[in-house]
């Protein structure tokens, strides 16, 4: 099924949304800021601009929505200072998919603002920040009309289920599992690769379309290292579903028919899909490291007892997680399940595993830039 229709994390404020639960997002944005910074600056010096204009792709609605764009045009005022110019006027477009909380975006908006003007001046920007609902495996923008594109933690989503997952005959591939695991059939295997190939593909050539000539592109997502295993949270859910299954909480057939649309490919695998597209220069592809934790601090407030400080970032992961899958999750299992019982049975296991492994994401982040030649 399309992503789109069943895609979005947990809006609004409250205790289990994406709002308050995407502190480690916030650490995947800042780590990757050197290269977002290079790239950026190296459109704004070649083509200076009067107005910039910036896509941040599968922006959510939180505190990271407007982070990533106050950063952006924080490091292009001090490039236009530094060089003397005058800076551009920015606008700075927010897509996501419809599901998204736009209007809890929306309504920050006028605070956003005033903040933006108290630290930077009146001289600065303006800034005009705009709304861009739909897929980024479709056309968002006209032909030509964007200076650069940001996405963090997105273009991990595929846009739907991976159609290799069911046979000829309609039964199911990755029966009791939600995603690859060490033990998956190679055809689970090819599935995920081939639809992320695909959609990865489209998303450049789109994006090639819209950029200006000599735009620039910064992409952070979900990879793993050559020889990396699979496992990831998603199977750590997979497990719990499973446990859920054998108490007769869950239907064995809606867990066997159900899979994350979602891959975390090798750098050899991007290389061949952006070489293979053709409209882009690679600058870099690097691997940012981050814990499961987001490396939250070891000392453990009130608590100087090492099981406490486990317990704290299991549930820390559980929150995040939760954020991200429980729409996904809903569609498929409905009321026969409660989130608080799924996301306590998940913190217990994963209390288990962090005290067996160091637990580490490794981020593909890849800087682009239009090829001239396709302008
Ligand atoms: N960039 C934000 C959000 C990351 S969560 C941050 O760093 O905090 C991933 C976001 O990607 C979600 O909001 C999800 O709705 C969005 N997304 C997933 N697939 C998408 C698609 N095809 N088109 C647009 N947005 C998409």
């Amino acid at each position: 099924m399309a992503t789109n229709k069943l895609l979005h994390m947990n809006g609004g404020f409250g205790e289990t949304s994406y709002a308050n639960n995407s502190l480690l997002q916030r650490k995947v944005i800042l780590k990757a800021k050197p290269i977002l910074k290079e790239n950026i600056t190296r459109v704004y010096r070649h083509i200076q601009p009067d107005c910039l204009n910036v896509v941040d792709l599968g922006c959510s609605s939180g505190p990271n929505t407007l982070m990533t764009a106050s950063e952006i045009m924080g490091i292009i005022h001090a490039v236009s200072l530094s060089l003397e110019l005058k800076a551009p006027a920015f606008q700075i477009f927010l897509n996501d998919l419809p599901g998204n909380d736009f209007n809890t975006i929306f309504q920050s908006l006028p605070e956003f603002y005033s903040k933006l003007r108290q630290d930077k001046g009146d001289n600065f920007g303006p800034g005009f920040i705009v709304g861009v609902p739909g897929s980024f495996y479709e056309r968002l923008f006209p032909d030509s009309s964007i200076h650069f594109f940001h996405s963090s933690f997105s273009v991990h989503w595929l846009s739907q289920v991976p159609k290799g997952l069911t046979s000829n005959g309609g039964t199911a591939l990755n029966k009791g599992d939600i995603y690859i695991t060490d033990t998956s059939p190679p055809a689970v295997r090819r599935a995920y690769c081939e639809q992320f190939r695909e959609d990865f593909k489209l998303f450049l050539k789109f994006r090639s379309v819209e950029l200006v000539r000599g735009g620039g592109m910064v992409l952070t997502f979900r990879g793993r290292l050559e020889d990396e295993n699979p496992s990831t949270t998603f199977n750590l859910v997979g497990k719990v579903l499973h446990d859920m299954v054998l108490e007769g909480k869950v239907e064995e057939a809606k867990l066997d028919n159900f899979d994350i649309p979602y891959y975390g490919p090798t750098e050899k695998e991007v290389r061949e899909i952006i070489e293979d597209e053709g409209s882009f220069s690679v600058e870099r592809v690097e691997f940012s490291k981050l814990g499961w934790d987001a490396d939250m601090n070891e000392s453990n407030e009130g608590s100087n007892n090492i099981e406490d400080g486990v317990a704290m970032k299991a549930k820390f992961v559980a929150q995040y997680i939760r954020a991200v899958t429980e729409p996904l999750l809903k569609t498929q299992f409905g009321e026969a399940i409660t989130m608080d019982d799924l996301f306590l049975r998940f913190t217990n296991k994963l209390v288990h595993l962090m005290q067996l492994n160091d637990l580490v994401y490794n981020n593909l982040v890849v800087s682009l830039t239009k090829r001239q030649t396709n302008a």
